[in-house]
């Protein structure tokens, strides 16, 4: 029987902290959430951002209701977009399902993070902000990530663009990552991802703006740089003496492509979950995303050693047949990559590891 007398402390208002906010308070909880910043969605910058939807057969708009959450937010499918390698290689992705759902990250109005800010509230969470809590006052801890192991720098900016999805696979835009441009309704969102060169940011986002702009020049107004990063580092257990870790804070983020989102809302859900039903948090995680966390570790992996044979290869199978199906094999079928699991395990261990945190590879 849960003791929903308890009142539960979770410690940062991203998207983790609140979906978990949002289901415990549903259910009868007192819920405080403490966030450093005087608002929520601080760390972004009214960016577009992608809510990966192939890794799971459940389509992202279905998962929300699970979540409980409302769709009230900017949340656009999209089925495909441009996706090419520099030199010209590449060509259309055209998915018979939404690949993913484009999405708006900040403080604003229609933004992914103030929509659950209001659910929030509405659902009868105390939100205190401003509030720099420290670790050991949380019973949930949602704090987003630690040391960076992969940067994002880019810029927001106004246009007169169409609509436009364009991704670019490639290491001089993008050491080990990707660059992309995106453009929604007259607003644009420029970026690199690199995952390695980290002080060399000013110069990722200057080649991947020239690159954009050499092949076709478009205005960009009123532009706002942006810097962000993330963090991935093996994932054991999610539970450090009775706390429990969610989004990022626990590592749960993609280490192929850095699509954290989804893991995000889904850890903070199934935390409320445990707390809820008085189950173990690490079996519920483990069940519902363990396999994809642990394979997108083994693409990564094989990502950085293959490097643009891989991009080649991603390109090769997305822009012809079934991109959506070829995603989701890619996504959860760790059986062909099984060779490449100690080997990344030991990697990662070296990239990630030793960060002080409770965690020890294992796929
Ligand atoms: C530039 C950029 C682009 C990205 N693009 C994508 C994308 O396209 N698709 C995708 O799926 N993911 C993307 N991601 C990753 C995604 O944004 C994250 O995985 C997701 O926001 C993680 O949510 P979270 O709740 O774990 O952490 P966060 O969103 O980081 O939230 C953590 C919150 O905790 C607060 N906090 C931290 N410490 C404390 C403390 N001690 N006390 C109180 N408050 C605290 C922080 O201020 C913050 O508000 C991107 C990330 C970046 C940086």
């Amino acid at each position: 029987m849960a003791d929903t007398t308890q009142r539960i402390r979770i410690v940062g208002a991203g998207p983790s902290g609140l979906c978990a906010a949002i289901n415990l308070a549903r259910a009868g909880y007192g819920v405080t959430v403490y966030e450093r910043h005087a608002e929520v969605g601080k760390r972004f910058h009214g960016d577009f951002q992608g809510i990966e939807n192939w890794s799971t057969p459940v389509d992202f708009a279905d998962a929300l209701k699970t979540l409980s959450i409302a769709p009230d937010f900017f949340c656009r499918p999209h089925w495909g977009g441009e996706l090419l390698m520099q030199g010209g290689y590449g060509g259309t992705v055209r998915s018979p399902r939404p690949l993913f759902y484009l999405t708006r990250r900040g403080s604003m109005e229609g933004s992914l993070d103030r929509s659950l800010k209001t659910q929030a509230l509405e659902a009868g969470v105390t939100l205190k902000f401003g509030c720099h809590r420290a670790i050991e006052d949380g019973h949930i801890i949602a704090a987003g990530p630690g040391k960076p192991n992969v940067m994002a720098s880019g810029v927001v900016f106004r246009t007169d663009l169409p609509d436009t999805i364009t991704t670019v696979l490639d290491n001089e835009l993008a050491p080990d990552g990707y660059a992309y441009l995106l453009v929604q309704d007259g607003c644009g969102t420029l970026a690199s991802v690199y995952y390695r060169h980290f002080k060399r940011a000013a110069a990722h986002l200057e080649r991947t703006t020239q690159y954009f702009q050499a092949r076709r020049p478009f205005p960009m107004e009123n532009p706002r740089q942006f810097t962000g990063y993330g963090n991935f580092y093996p994932v054991c257990s999610a539970v450090h003496r009775g706390r429990l870790y969610v989004g990022e804070a626990a590592g749960f983020q993609d280490f192929l492509f850095g699509f954290g989102i989804r893991y995000a809302l889904m850890s903070g859900y199934l935390a409320a979950r445990s707390i809820i039903e008085g189950c173990s948090y690490d079996l519920l995680w483990r069940q519902v995303f363990g396999r994809q966390l642990a394979t997108s570790l083994i693409n990564r992996y094989l990502l950085q050693r293959f490097g643009s044979l891989a991009h080649r290869l991603i390109i090769w199978r997305t822009t012809r047949g079934n991109p959506w199906a070829f995603m989701n094999r890619f996504y959860n079928s760790a059986a062909g990559r099984l060779l490449a699991q100690a080997p990344a395990a030991r990697w990662l261990q070296k990239k990630a590891g030793g960060d002080g945190r409770p965690c020890a590879a294992r796929l």
